[in-house]
C-alpha cells in the first residue's frame, strides 16, 4: 500500500534529521506565512565562549574569584550562557564550590548561594533594576549613598563597551551588589543567512528575530544574518506577545527556538520548532517538530516538504 502523503513526508523529514511529531504538525509546517527566530542557540551556534572577565576593582574580587562565583552559581543551569561560564572556569582549572538553593528565571538569569554568599548571574539591565528595587525598600534603614550609585555607572559603562563589540554582557552580583561583568561571544550558524533567505522566499516575508539579549548585540548579529525586524530584551511572555502581534496581522507564525524561555512562544505559535542539540528539555517537549541534526537549513527544507505533501493531499 502507498503511504498517505503527510506520513511519507514525516518519514522523509526524519531521513533529513527532522522529527515532526504528528501529521497535523507536518501539515501546519506548510501553512506558515511568517517566521520568528530566537537568537541564542537558534540563529547562533549556541556554544558561546567567555572572552572577557572584568571584576569591579571596588569590590576587591579578582578574575579567578569572579569566575568561580559565577560558574558555581551557573553550574545547574542548562542555558547556553551558563555552559559558557562553567566551561571557562573548567578551562582555567578552577574548583567550583558546592551551591545551595539554585533558582533560575528564564530570560533573566540564575541565583544561588555559594559559600554562604548570594550570587546572581544574568542580564545586566534586569539585575540592576532588581537591585535598585531592593535598595528602595531598605532605604530607610541604610544610607542611600551606601548602595553605590557610582558602581551602577561603572557597570553600565562596562556593559555598553562589551555590547558595542557584539558581546552579550552578563552581570555577576554578589550579596546584592555588582561584582563584575563577563563578556560572552557567540557565532552565527554558518547556514543562518541561507536559512533567512530561504524562509523569506517561502513565506513572502522576512523573518523576525526575538531575543532576550540586549539590542546592541542582537542588532549586530541580525545584520550579519540578513534579518531586519529585531525585537530584543524580551522576557518569555513578551516573546508570546510578539507572536500574537504577528498573528494579529492575519499571519500563521512559525517560531523556531531552543530555550526554556522560548517554550511559551513555541506553544503559542501555529507551529513550534525546536533546535535539538542545544535545546532545553522543555523546548523539545513543547515544540511540534525538532531539528535533530544540527542544521538550521532543515527548517525551510521541512516547510518545503510539507508544501509538496499538501499539494498531493488536495
Ligand atoms: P535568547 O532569547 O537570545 O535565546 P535568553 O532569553 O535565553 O536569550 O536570555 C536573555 C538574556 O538573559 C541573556 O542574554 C542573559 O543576559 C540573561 N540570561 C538568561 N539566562 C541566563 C543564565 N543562565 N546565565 C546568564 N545570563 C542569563
Ligand atoms: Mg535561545
Amino acid at each position: 500500500a502507498t503511504m498517505p502523503p503527510l506520513l511519507s513526508a514525516i518519514a522523509n523529514a526524519g531521513r533529513h534529521g527532522v522529527l515532526v511529531k504528528s501529521a497535523v504538525a507536518m501539515e501546519r509546517l506548510g501553512q506558515i506565512d511568517a517566521v520568528a527566530l530566537d537568537k541564542t542557540g537558534t540563529l547562533t551556534e549556541g556554544t558561546p565562549r567567555v572572552v572577557d572577565v572584568r571584576p569591579l576593582r571596588e569590590r576587591g574580587l579578582d578574575e579567578v574569584e569572579l569566575l568561580t562565583f559565577a560558574a558555581a552559581a551557573e553550574h545547574p543551569s542548562e542555558h547556553p550562557l551558563a555552559r559558557a561560564v562553567v566551561d571557562a572556569a573548567r578551562e582555567r582549572g578552577l574548583d567550583l564550590p558546592a551551591t545551595e538553593g539554585f533558582t533560575s528565571a528564564p530570560g533573566i538569569g540564575v541565583m544561588a548561594v555559594v559559600g554562604g554568599r548570594t550570587v546572581q548571574v544574568g542580564a545586566p539591565a534586569r539585575l540592576l533594576a532588581e537591585a535598585e528595587a531592593e535598595v528602595e525598600v531598605e532605604v530607610e534603614a541604610k544610607c542611600a549613598a551606601d548602595a553605590g550609585g557610582d558602581t551602577d555607572g561603572v557597570v553600565a559603562a562596562l556593559v555598553r563597551e562589551l555590547e558595542e563589540s557584539g558581546r552579550s554582557a552578563v552581570l555577576v552580583v554578589v550579596d546584592g551588589t555588582p561584582a563584575g561583568v563577563l563578556g560572552i561571544a557567540d557565532r552565527l550558524r554558518p547556514d543562518a543567512a541561507a536559512t533567512v533567505a530561504a524562509l523569506t522566499v517561502l513565506t513572502g516575508t522576512a523573518p523576525t528575530l526575538l531575543t532576550g539579549d540586549n539590542p546592541r548585540a542582537a542588532a549586530r548579529l541580525a545584520a550579519e544574518a540578513g534579518v531586519e525586524d529585531v525585537r530584543a530584551g524580551l522576557l518569555p511572555q513578551e516573546k508570546v506577545g510578539a507572536v500574537r502581534e504577528l498573528e494579529g496581522a492575519g499571519r500563521r507564525v512559525m517560531v523556531v527556538g531552543d530555550g526554556v524561555n522560548d517554550a511559551p512562544a513555541l506553544a503559542a505559535a501555529h507551529i513550534g520548532v525546536a533546535m535539538g542539540r542545544a535545546g532545553s528539555d522543555l523546548a523539545l517537549e513543547t515544540a511540534d517538530a525538532v531539528i535533530v541534526r544540527d542544521e538550521l537549513v532543515a527548517v525551510p527544507a521541512t516547510v518545503a516538504l510539507s508544501r509538496r505533501a499538501r499539494e498531493l493531499v488536495v
